[in-house]
């Protein structure tokens, strides 16, 4: 079997798996005073199956998200049980980096190849007005523990106006100094936080009109728009809304509560929780369940989806 097409002829080799919709940050954008905690775990051998049908799928990609993931002691299995399939070839972690420390050495033993690390602010007042958290410096701790080791890490900054669009300057000089690569991500409309969101949107490409971008190789799946500063140090910027990448778009996502989505704006999520323990029947209904994914996102219409990202899986 070869990898799984969309009806767009969209490879889809790439699945996020949340597998905690607990956070221990709670970010103004992306948690909402309204979530639910969700009804549902899935429980570890429900994920384990789900690795195995993914591998059967010819899945390429594995991100482990929530949430925040390191909440979750299966982690560590999990990335082990993954590294240990036949297709999936590259396993990531998107994390906000407060217990990294925690599991670094444990995670790369398994076989973590990369690590998203989400951090806003550099600044000790914005962390907490951001997060409600005072947990700033461990984090740039534990993002120097994950520089210094093999993983490819990479730091996404979400750009709030207002709040962090006066820090890109200062964030690139941290990823000069500290040899991480930044990426500054463009604000979504998603979730309940609709208010908060449309006082803190951005044109991110406005902010950086006057950097020298970089060329893409053709066929690139990379979703970022690299751009070079003056010291020739290299960065990424994602704009989902203002230069969308649907048309590239190889993943779908898990949430911890067992539903499948094909697209992060769309709320059509198929519940696939009893499934989790019939194989064949999963593998069938992800199958089936592909053709349905979006050709696009409609948030340039005014059509978001409803449920936040902690809930999702970012
Ligand atoms: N807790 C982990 C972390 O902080 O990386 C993983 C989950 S978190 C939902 C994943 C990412 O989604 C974070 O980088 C967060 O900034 C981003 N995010 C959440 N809501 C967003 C929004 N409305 N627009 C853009 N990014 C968002």
């Amino acid at each position: 079997m070869k990898t799984m097409q969309d009806k767009y002829y969209r490879e889809i080799d790439y699945a996020r798996i949340s597998i905690t919709d607990y956070c221990n940050l709670s970010c103004r954008y992306c948690k909402s005073e309204a979530d639910a905690i969700l009804e549902k775990q899935v429980s570890q051998k429900q994920l384990f199956n789900l690795i195995d049908v993914l591998d059967e799928l010819k899945f390429r990609k594995i991100r482990f998200t929530g949430g925040e993931p390191l909440l979750n002691d299966w982690i560590v299995s999990l990335v082990e049980y993954t590294n240990n399939k036949e297709h999936i070839k590259d396993i990531g972690l998107t994390t906000n980096a407060v217990l990294l420390d925690k599991y670094l050495d444990a995670l790369i033993k398994a076989g973590l190849k990369r690590i998203n690390i989400s951090l806003d602010t550099l600044d000790d007042n914005k962390y907490y007005e951001i997060t409600k958290t005072n947990y700033l410096q461990r984090v740039k701790d534990n993002i120097a523990l994950a520089v210094a080791s093999e993983l490819i890490v990479k730091v996404n900054v979400v750009l709030l106006k207002g709040v962090n669009d006066n820090e890109i300057v200062n964030f690139l000089e941290f990823g000069r100094l500290n040899n991480v690569q930044i990426r500054f991500i463009e604000l979504m409309p998603i979730g309940e936080n609709d208010d908060f969101i449309k006082d803190k949107q951005l044109n991110i490409r406005d902010k950086f009109k006057n950097y020298q971008s970089r060329e893409k190789k053709p066929n690139c799946k990379d979703v970022s728009d690299y751009y070079i500063d003056e010291y020739g140090y290299c960065f990424g910027i994602i704009s989902p809304i203002s230069n969308h990448f649907c048309e590239r778009c190889n993943r779908i996502r898990f949430t911890s509560d067992g539903k499948l989505r094909l697209c992060l704006h769309s709320d059509n999520e198929l519940d696939i929780y009893e499934y989790l323990n019939k194989k064949e029947e999963l593998k069938a209904l992800i199958l089936n369940y592909i053709k349905e994914k979006p050709e696009k996102h409609y948030l340039n219409e005014n059509m978001k989806a409803n449920k936040g990202m902690s809930k999702i899986g970012g």
